[in-house]
């Protein structure tokens, strides 16, 4: 067990196929208690519900809302008096071209996946520092490395790359109070996030660029989640783990 009695925040964590849950159910089994947060209150309740072992907790909380990050927050404290691990995992793409950028789908694309990691972690920095101790881990993505992953506009880029530096930022400023800030980049990964749009042809050509020869699960990446929010990482941060089989080697 690495994370046994450890509380543990997820953003974005009530989707059945993603990423979010993937970890939150890793993170159960390794002992933590979970705290889902997601747009749905049902869902978060109903995710946190499914997890193994009792004391979970499903929370509604749109990252891209000061108060409602602020909330959740104060929610989770009163709760358990204390918080080891956010994963700041929240995302959303929209595959298009630069010149169909336009204003709102650049705020959306940029509030959800950059601003939503500022957002939530600072509502439990305070909390962090106080403690000591504490692992903040965010996700970017292969889109923020090679621009362009093959489900992210111009714009997602942009923000995934924004999550790095903004990642990076914080390992450096919290070192101090032993808070370490790390990063995941995926690549593919089989979730509900690429909607239809994953043809069986594009399958392929996508397979070709991958040396491991398969496209990424949600538990390859709840895996090196699992690595940052543990003491196995515990020299580790401010850095960047690829999760992509290879399709970015650099
Ligand atoms: P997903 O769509 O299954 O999960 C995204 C989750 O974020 C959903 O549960 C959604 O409700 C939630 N969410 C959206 N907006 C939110 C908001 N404002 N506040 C709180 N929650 C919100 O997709 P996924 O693939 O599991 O994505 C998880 C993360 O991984 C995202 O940040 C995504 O950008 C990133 N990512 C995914 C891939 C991939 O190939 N699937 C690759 C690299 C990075």
């Amino acid at each position: 067990m690495l994370l046994k009695d450890r509380i543990a925040v997820i953003s974005g964590a009530a989707s059945p196929r993603g990423i979010g849950l993937a970890t939150a159910r890793t993170f159960a089994a390794h002992g933590a208690k979970v705290v889902i947060l997601d747009l749905d209150a049902q869902a978060a309740h109903t995710a946190a519900a499914s997890l193994e072992g009792a004391g979970h907790l499903g929370l509604a909380c749109d990252v891209t809302d000061k108060s409602a990050c602020e909330q959740a927050a104060a929610q989770v404290l009163q709760h358990y008096q204390r918080i080891d691990v956010l994963v700041n995992n929240a995302g959303v793409t929209q595959p298009v071209k630069i010149m169909e950028i336009d204003p709102a789908s650049w705020d959306r694309i940029m509030d959800v996946n950059l601003r939503g990691v500022l957002y939530l972690s600072q509502a439990f920095i305070p909390t962090f520092r106080a403690q000591r101790s504490g692992a903040i881990a965010c996700m970017s993505s292969v889109s923020a490395q090679r621009g362009g992953g093959i489900f992210g506009g111009p714009h997602y880029s942009a923000a995934k790359a924004g999550v790095l530096g903004l990642a990076k930022a914080m390992a450096r400023e919290l070192g101090p109070d032993n808070v370490r800030v790390n990063c995941v980049t995926p690549g593919l990964i089989q979730t509900d996030i690429t909607g239809d749009k994953l043809t069986p042809q594009l399958r392929g050509e996508i397979l070709k660029g991958i040396p491991l020869a398969r496209l990424g699960q949600a538990q390859d990446v709840a895996n090196a989640y699992l690595f940052l929010a543990s003491d196995l990482s515990s020299y580790i941060t401010g850095a960047v783990i690829d999760v992509n089989g290879g399709m970015l080697i650099h």
